[in-house]
């Protein structure tokens, strides 16, 4: 008698699958309404993984209006992508992140966003952070303070009809804000203005393990990376990139979660580094280039 219920059994299990299989899908195509968390990507794929890190990400009571790097003296990082969403490059870099179950932060150009908002829900479901990177990617310094913030609002707007959330950070394009500027932002969007202190220049098409090299061999703790990823052969770069950053033990994580974990003033911590005591000092490299 039991033998014969099995079928039955096997029928209406497959029938539940599909059902949660296809409510699941439903649910990846709504829109996430609030950005009071960034969703943890859950673990995916085989080989070397970044940790599950569960960091608070306000950028309450962070002080400082623009940061080069976090102040952290643990081994975690940011990588910054810049002047996406592309249709096949992001995507493509977004398989590679998940593989590894790295987090990190792109800042997106608002017109490429109102074209593929798709991948603007895609990176932000799938645990990353988005950033305010204008509009038109003009120099900023060069514009009045309306055309700053239309530039700012409209890609604001664009990202949260995309995705359902806020940016908390923005990069100017090229690196280039006056202090007056950064001020005022801050003030009035409370967006830090987020630089890096580690630059590949990959914009000049150097050659996949030339970026690669030069990512792994600046990084230090609480280096903030900047990478593209418009370009393809950045793109390209990025395995080599993520896993010989992994292997000298960095942790990923977003810009706002690396400012998060920046110890308060007078608080001293005991360097943790994956480093050799020889390494060089953390230097800024190569950061006022146009690209
Ligand atoms: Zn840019």
């Amino acid at each position: 008698m039991i033998t014969h219920r099995y079928p039955f059994f096997l029928m209406t299990l497959a029938a539940l699958s599909m059902l949660v299989a296809c409510s699941a899908k439903d649910k990846r195509h709504k829109k996430t309404n609030s950005n009071a968390d960034y969703r943890t990507a859950s673990m995916h794929g085989s080989g070397l993984r970044n940790a599950d890190i569960a960091l608070p990400n306000s950028l309450s009571g962070v002080a400082g209006v623009s940061h080069s790097r976090g102040r952290t003296t643990m081994p975690y990082i940011a990588m910054t992508y810049d002047d996406g969403p592309h249709p096949q490059n992001t995507p493509r870099l977004l398989d590679m992140l998940r593989q590894r179950n790295i987090r990190a932060t792109f800042y997106v150009i608002g017109r490429s966003v109102n074209m593929y908002p798709h991948i603007v829900r895609r990176i932000v479901a799938e645990g990353h952070e988005i950033g305010n990177h204008t509009w038109t990617h003009r120099n900023l310094t060069t514009l009045s303070d309306a055309s700053v913030r239309q530039e700012m609002n409209s890609t604001r707007d664009a990202i949260i009809a995309a995705c359902g959330v806020k940016p908390r950070t923005m990069r100017p394009p090229y690196g280039a804000l006056r202090q007056s500027q950064r001020a005022w932002i801050y003030k009035e969007y409370a967006y830090p203005t987020i630089l890096w202190n580690v630059d590949p220049q990959d914009w000049k098409r150097p050659g996949v393990s030339v970026v690669a090299s030069r990512i792994i061999n600046h990084t230090r703790n609480g280096s903030i990376v900047l990478a593209h990823d418009l370009h393809k052969p950045t793109v390209d770069a990025m395995p080599a990139t993520l896993d010989g950053l992994l292997r000298r033990g960095f942790k990923f994580v977003t810009v706002s979660q690396l400012l998060a974990l920046n110890p308060p003033v007078n608080m001293v911590q005991a360097p943790t580094s994956p480093l050799p005591p020889s390494s060089p000092p953390m230097m800024p490299i190569a950061v006022s280039v146009v690209r």
